[in-house]
């Protein structure tokens, strides 16, 4: 099984997505944690896209559908796992289409994309108040799901910290480039691939089980 978790940025993909994976036996790829993971290690792709990352723009579509294209073969290589679930990528019709490319020489298909509506005043909130730990990648909110001890990652024990790009004047940029390049990605798909429509502003339980639904339906 092959999925999409689509919505704007703070609209619950990660969140989700680390919900499904185990349950649904699915590669969790997200192409944020991926370019975050290259700007940490700083590799030649992490020093090329570090300052795309935080200025809230969008790195170029060749370089993301190039590690997309080595994460969706090492999937169908490893044979163990039922499928992906892609978290941020596509993010413009361009790499919406080099998807559709890859995708028909793997002879895969995406079997449903969940479309998670947030509202922009929910996804503002949500992103200021989203910290994330250095080392495990784990993600809190200080309001929704604060670590036990502020700074320290419940789970490793590692520092949590802000995302540069979870600032107030990068987050604005980040939902205007949503508005202006991603969400037009919907029309490609319009009776291509199933497409569900979730309420992203529910609590976080809420959405998992309405995707849930309609997975095991
Ligand atoms: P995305 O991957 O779409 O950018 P995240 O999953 O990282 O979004 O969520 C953004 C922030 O909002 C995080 O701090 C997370 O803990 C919190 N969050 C996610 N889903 C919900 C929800 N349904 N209700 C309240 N807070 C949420
Ligand atoms: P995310 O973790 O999904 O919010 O992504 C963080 C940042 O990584 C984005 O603001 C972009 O700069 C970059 N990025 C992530 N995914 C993509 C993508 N599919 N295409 C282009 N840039 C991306």
């Amino acid at each position: 099984m092959n999925l999409v978790l689509f919505g704007p940025p703070g609209s619950g993909k990660g969140t989700q997505a680390e919900r499904l994976r185990n349950q649904l036996q699915l590669r969790h790829i997200s192409t944020g944690d991926l370019l975050r993971e290259a700007v940490a290690q700083k590799s030649e792709l992490g020093k090329k896209v570090e300052s795309v990352l935080a200025s809230g723009q969008l790195v170029s579509d060749d370089i993301v559908l190039s590690l997309m294209r080595d994460a969706i073969l090492a999937v169908k290589k490893d044979g163990s796992l039922a499928g992906w679930l892609l978290d941020g990528f596509p993010r413009t019709v361009g790499q919406a289409q080099g998807l559709d490319a890859l995708l028909a020489e793997t002879g895969e298909t995406i079997d449903a994309i969940f479309v998670l509506d947030a509202t922009r005043e929910a996804v503002i909130e949500r992103l200021s108040g989203r910290r994330t730990c250095t080392q495990c990648k784990t993600v809190y909110h200080v309001k929704y799901n604060p670590s036990r001890t502020e700074g320290v990652c419940d789970r490793c024990g590692g520092k949590v910290v802000q995302r540069e790009d979870d600032r107030p004047e990068t987050i604005a940029k980040r939902l205007d480039v949503y508005e202006s390049q991603t969400r037009p990605i919907l029309a490609h798909y319009q009776g291509r691939v199933k497409m569900h429509r979730i309420d992203g502003d529910l609590p976080v339980d809420d959405v998992t089980t309405a995707i849930e639904n309609v997975v095991t339906r």
